[in-house]
C-alpha cells in the first residue's frame, strides 16, 4: 500500500463538498459567545474546549439521544438574524481555509424560527452570511462558492412549504431540496407532493437515506420520490454479495444506483458514529469507489464529528491508501453531482479542480497511485 497522504498536503488540494449541515458545523467558541448574547443558559458547558469535547463525546456514545441533544443546543442560538448570518459566513470561511471550492450547505428554516424570524427571513439571513463569508474569504485569499439546500424534517409537515421556498429563491443560491431525520417510522413516500412539486418545477433534491434505515428507505428515496442523490446511501451495500474471491454481485437495485450514476453523499466519520458503517477502515465507502459507484466524501457535521473535508480525506487515505489519483476522482464525482448549471460545473473541473490535482501529483508524484 502506497504512504497515505499527509493532512498539511491534503488540506491544500480542492475539494467539493455536497452534505454539509449549517446547524452541525458551528464553532464551539461561536455557541458560547451567542448564547451569552441572547441568553441561552442550555449549555452543557461555557468553556470553549470542554465544549467541544462534549460534542465529540456526546457524537461518539452511541446514545442516539445524547447526539441528538446536540443539535438543541446548536439551533438554540440560531434564532436571530444576526446568529444566522454570522453561523452562516463563519461556515463559508471555515469551509474556504479547509481546502473548499464548492459547498452545498443545508439547513432546515423550520428550525430557525422559535422567536420571531419567519422562514422567509431565515433563508435571507442564511443567504447574506453566506455571501459576506465568501467575500471574507476572498480577502483572506481563498475562492470558494456556496450555495444553499432547504431541508423539511421528516416527522413534521411542512415539506411543501419548505419546497415552494427553494424555488422562490432559486436564482439566489438556494440549489435544491433535502429531507432529513430519523428514517425508521417516517419513510420518504410521506413527502411525496413536495417531491412532485419539485420535480414538476425542474428543480434537484436530495433525500436523507440508508443510513440508519436500509435498502428500503433507499428504494423509496429513488423509486417514488425521484431523488436526484442519495444523502448517504451506504446500506446500498446490502445490495451487494462479494464471494471468496472477491467477485462482487449487484442486487437489482445496487445496479440500478451504480448504472444511473446516483451520487452517494457519504460521510465516514458520521456514518460510524450513527452505526452506519462500523469503522472507517470497514467502511463501505471501499467497496462502492472500488466498484465505481459515484461516491462523494463529506463532512456532515463538523462540530459534532470534530472533522473537515481534510482529515476524512486523511483518514480514507490512511485506511485505503488513497492517493491524489483518487482523492481527484472523489472530487470530480462531487462536482459532476453538484445542484449547478453543468457549464460551471465543467468550468471548476478544468480551471480548478484537475490543474490543482496536477500541481499536488507533480509535487510528490511518490504519493500518487502507481
Ligand atoms: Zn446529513
Amino acid at each position: 500500500m502506497p504512504t497515505a497522504l499527509s493532512a498539511d498536503a491534503i488540506v491544500t488540494a480542492p475539494k467539493v463538498l455536497l452534505h454539509d449541515h449549517l446547524d452541525g458545523g458551528l464553532r464551539p467558541a461561536t455557541l458560547v459567545e451567542l448564547a451569552e448574547q441572547i441568553g441561552y443558559e442550555g449549555l452543557p458547558t461555557t468553556v470553549v474546549p470542554d465544549l467541544a469535547r462534549w460534542f465529540a463525546e456526546s457524537a461518539f456514545s452511541g446514545s442516539l439521544e445524547r447526539y441528538l441533544e446536540t443539535f438543541t443546543h446548536t439551533t438554540a442560538v440560531m434564532q436571530t438574524r444576526e446568529a444566522l448570518i454570522r453561523v452562516a459566513s463563519e461556515c463559508v470561511q471555515d469551509l474556504a481555509a479547509d481546502g473548499v471550492v464548492y459547498a452545498e450547505v443545508r439547513f432546515a428554516p423550520e428550525l430557525h424560527t422559535e422567536r420571531d424570524l419567519t422562514l422567509d427571513e431565515v433563508v435571507q439571513a442564511v443567504l447574506d452570511g453566506v455571501q459576506a463569508g465568501t467575500k471574507a474569504a476572498e480577502v483572506a485569499g481563498f475562492r470558494i462558492r456556496v450555495r444553499l439546500l432547504l431541508t423539511a424534517m421528516r416527522h413534521a409537515a411542512r415539506s411543501l412549504e419548505i419546497a415552494e421556498l427553494c424555488i422562490k429563491y432559486r436564482d439566489d443560491e438556494v440549489a435544491g431540496f433535502d429531507i432529513a431525520g430519523a428514517e425508521a417510522g417516517f419513510p420518504p413516500t410521506r413527502h411525496l407532493d413536495a417531491f412532485e412539486y419539485m420535480r414538476r418545477e425542474n428543480a434537484h433534491f436530495t433525500i436523507h437515506a440508508g443510513e440508519a434505515f436500509g435498502l428500503p428507505s433507499i428504494w423509496e428515496a429513488l423509486q417514488w420520490c425521484g431523488a436526484d442523490r442519495l444523502g448517504h446511501g451506504v446500506r446500498i451495500v446490502d445490495d451487494i454479495t462479494v464471494d471468496r474471491d472477491g467477485n462482487a454481485e449487484l442486487g437489482r437495485l445496487a445496479a440500478y444506483v451504480r448504472d444511473k450514476r446516483i451520487p452517494l453523499e457519504m460521510a465516514p466519520t458520521s456514518n460510524v458514529q450513527t452505526g452506519a458503517a462500523k469503522s472507517i477502515a470497514e467502511h463501505p465507502i471501499g467497496l462502492l469507489a472500488a466498484l465505481k459507484f459515484r461516491v462523494t466524501i463529506n463532512t456532515d457535521n463538523r462540530l459534532m464529528s470534530g472533522c473537515s473535508m481534510t482529515s476524512e480525506m486523511t483518514s480514507l487515505s490512511e485506511a485505503f491508501g488513497y492517493g491524489w489519483d483518487d482523492l481527484q476522482w472523489f472530487t470530480v464525482n462531487a462536482m459532476k453531482s453538484a445542484f449547478l448549471p453543468f457549464a460551471e460545473r465543467l468550468e471548476l473541473i478544468e480551471t480548478v479542480i484537475k490543474p490543482g490535482y496536477d500541481r499536488l501529483r507533480a509535487a510528490s508524484p511518490s504519493a500518487a497511485r502507481p
